[in-house]
């Protein structure tokens, strides 16, 4: 392993400036922050991600691991483990899509270490990113091709790919935020924001080293799902190799807003095909000749 500092914050403004380092939404940015480590940990073994500087988040978790499920909606705090939120009643019984999403992600082991906000923002598993062995990866190595493109590419992307990265996005909880139309709350050098969570990752644009829109320093701290009809309506469905332990092969969020029989809304969102987590914007009907426009 490289040598790195390792940082702890005690404040997000403390946080934020030891993440200055960070180059805006880039994937092997220089300044890591360590929230369950999951993800990080292990792309620094395989020496995939070589931060200079690790900003550990822990001393600030209990600030930002709520879930409140209300009239306002559902507030989820971005560090709270992804298994306290999967077993909580109110995002059971009110929101089962995000609920089912986390409980149908990676094992019981990884989801009591792993926070929301390192999960929507773990990093791809195509084969060739994760082995430097192989010097051709765009992701990894801008400039560098594609090695998937020719090569085993199971389990890799079809939707907003092109011909420098066909890499998917792995992640199950990304798909229910986005969707129900999730915001996300972010803390900076600059201040509060919140943003549409569909802004966060970025189209691939063929710059596939560049991941996400989060400013230098910027970290997630809240993701909040507005009241609606079609949250509590709302299923995930996954299909994987194995039933346990395992990433998507293809996965659907559905929501519906229903009056009697009748199907008012629809949102659906995709994952395990797609470069970024993926909202339908058509679907097609047994029952219908042509496709449906969704918005
Ligand atoms: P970390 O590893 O601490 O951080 C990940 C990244 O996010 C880092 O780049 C870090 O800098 C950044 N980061 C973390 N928190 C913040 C924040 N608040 N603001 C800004 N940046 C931040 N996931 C699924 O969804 N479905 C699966 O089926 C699944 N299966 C898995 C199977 C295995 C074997 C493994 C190892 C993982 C699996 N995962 C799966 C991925 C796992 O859920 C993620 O590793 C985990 O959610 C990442 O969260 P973390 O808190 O550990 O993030
Ligand atoms: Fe790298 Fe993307 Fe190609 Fe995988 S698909 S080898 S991540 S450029």
């Amino acid at each position: 392993m490289r040598p790195f500092s390792f940082e702890h914050a005690d404040t997000m403004e403390q946080a934020s400036r030891l993440g200055l380092q960070s180059a805006q939404g880039q994937i092997d940015a220089n300044a890591q922050f360590l929230a369950g480590g999951t993800t990080l940990i292990d792309l620094m073994k395989l020496d995939v991600l070589r931060p200079t500087r690790v900003v550990d988040l822990g001393p600030l978790r209990h600030h930002y691991d709520f879930i409140e499920a209300g009239p306002q909606g559902l507030h989820l705090g971005a560090f709270a483990k992804m298994s306290r939120v999967a077993d909580h009643r109110g995002v059971l019984d009110g929101y089962p899509v995000i609920a089912e999403s986390l409980q149908l992600a990676a094992s019981a082991q990884i989801r009591n270490m792993a926070t929301l906000g390192g999960n929507v923002l773990q990093k791809t598993r195509c084969t060739y990113y994760r082995d430097p062995t192989w010097d051709a990866c765009n992701k990894r190595t801008p400039g560098s091709g594609c090695s998937a493109i020719k090569g085993f590419n199971r389990n890799h992307a079809i939707l907003g790919v092109d011909e420098t990265c066909i890499s998917q996005y792995p992640g199950d909880f990304a798909v229910a935020l986005i969707a129900l139309d999730a915001q996300m709350e972010l803390s900076g050098p600059h201040g509060l924001r919140r943003v549409p969570f569909a802004a966060l990752h970025t189209p691939l644009t063929g710059q596939a080293h560049i991941e996400n829109t989060l400013g230098a320093g910027e970290i997630v701290t809240a993701f909040l799902v507005l009241p609606g009809a079609w949250n509590r309506r709302s299923t995930y469905v996954k299909v994987r190799d194995r039933a346990s332990y395992e990433f998507a092969v293809a996965s659907a969020a559905v929501a519906l807003d229903l009056e009697g029989d009748r199907v008012r809304t629809v949102r659906i969102g995709l994952g395990g095909i797609a470069y970024r987590p993926w909202r339908s914007a058509t679907v097609y009907s047994r029952n219908r000749p042509n496709s449906i426009t969704l918005r």
